[in-house]
């Protein structure tokens, strides 16, 4: 894609702080980050969201992303994580390119994700089995 920033990031056209690079995937450091050490994850082809990316690509970032929480924890003192997606812009994704945060987080560093928590709904046992029937793999 040619106006997509995380492929200029791939084809070198934009400099980052790399983490780690492989066939498929890249990661490197989130210039405007939300704590210190956070770090993006992006497959090597362009794919916009969940509803196009491959499963390779997933499953290979979702291995890296364990790998770098780790050394969060141990190099950088990250007391937890957040994983963090979106896909579309309703869901707030404003980069057209499949990536996945990896946040570190520690007691009290007052990130908030969407700034106001979600209201819970109330839901009738009869919903939830119609979710269920709607959602269901296999
Ligand atoms: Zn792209």
């Amino acid at each position: 894609m040619e106006n997509c920033i995380f492929c200029k990031i791939i084809k070198g056209e934009i400099p980052c702080y790399k983490i780690y690079e492989d066939d498929l995937v890249l990661a490197f450091l989130d210039v405007s980050p939300m704590s210190i050490g956070h770090v993006l994850i992006i497959p090597k082809e362009h794919r916009e969201n969940i509803f196009d990316v491959k499963e390779k690509h997933l499953e290979r970032m979702i291995d890296v992303a364990k790998k770098i929480a780790q050394k969060m924890k141990d190099n950088m003192g990250a007391e937890g994580i957040n994983l963090y997606h979106a896909s579309g812009a309703c869901a707030e994704q404003t980069v057209f390119h499949f990536h996945l945060h990896i946040v570190p987080r520690e007691k009290d560093d007052n990130i908030c994700f969407s700034g106001v928590a979600p209201q819970r709904k109330d839901i009738s046992k009869e919903e939830f089995d119609a979710i269920v029937s709607k959602l269901k793999i296999g």
